[in-house]
């Protein structure tokens, strides 16, 4: 089984809001290298969202594509930070960039990344698409249609994707199964609509699960027992 795990850079910070927090990188990677080891060839698209935005641009003075470059460059920090926990624990694990910068990690090609995955490396591919103006939830369902992944888990800080947020609703219904059409049509907001858009023409399942809790990252790709699936 070979799966993508997309994961928001803002879950790195915990309750500290910016930044990592250090209990939440022992954690994930604890889980993560427990999924490795039952034999799932695992990659990993991190955001960037506790270092920076770029919607944030605005605010700090500067134009959309500057911030966009700055928020892709922070994918490559939260990989490369995830990836060195990972090693620093005994397990394999690589960034390949699309952004290139072969200094410090290697460059993604969709070829380069499919024979590690099947070595068995934990694979991280950072800088988003490599273009401003995207996300990195397009970059995780982009690159699990290259990588052929057979599905893509996308963590969120709530069970699954609602019909209403549950946050501010506790009558909210969750939904067990979805379509891409309906996850489109009715603006649920778990991901933007150009990586749905992806989705949907490349009949890439995703499962929209809470990382938050430990031991879901297990449930979710190993039990398939928790979470929202989004199909045709
Ligand atoms: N970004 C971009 N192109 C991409 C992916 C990311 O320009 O292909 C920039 C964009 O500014 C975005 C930031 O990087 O706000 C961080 O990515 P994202 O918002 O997806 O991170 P997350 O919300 O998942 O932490």
């Amino acid at each position: 089984m070979r799966v993508l795990l997309k994961l928001s850079g803002e879950f790195l910070a915990g309750d500290l809001g910016k930044g990592f927090d250090e209990k939440i990188l022992a954690r994930i990677t604890d889980e993560i290298i427990e999924i490795h080891q039952a034999g799932v060839e695992l990659a990993v698209v991190i955001g960037g969202g506790n270092l920076f935005r770029g919607i944030g641009s605005k605010s700090v003075g500067i134009d959309q594509l500057t911030g966009d470059n700055i928020g892709m460059l922070a994918t490559i920090q939260n990989a490369l930070m995830l990836s060195g926990v990972i090693r620093n624990k005994g397990v394999k694990a690589r960034v390949f960039s699309i952004v290139q910068m072969p200094y410090i990690c290697e460059s993604y090609t969709p070829a380069l990344a499919k024979s590690a995955l099947q070595k068995g490396h934990i694979c991280f591919f950072a800088g988003g698409v490599g273009n401003p103006y995207f996300t990195t939830d397009t970059a995780g369902v982009l690159r699990a249609i290259e990588t052929e992944c057979d599905f893509l888990v996308k963590g969120t800080n709530v069970e699954g994707v609602f019909d209403k947020d549950p946050r501010k609703f506790p009558k909210a219904k969750l939904y067990k199964s979805l379509t891409y059409e309906q996850a489109l049509s009715e603006s649920l907001r778990i991901m933007d609509s150009t990586a749905f858009a992806l989705a949907k023409d490349n009949q890439k399942k995703i499962v929209v699960f809470d990382v938050s809790k430990p031991k879901n990252l297990k449930k979710v790709i190993l039990e398939q027992s928790v979470g929202t699936v989004v199909t045709n």
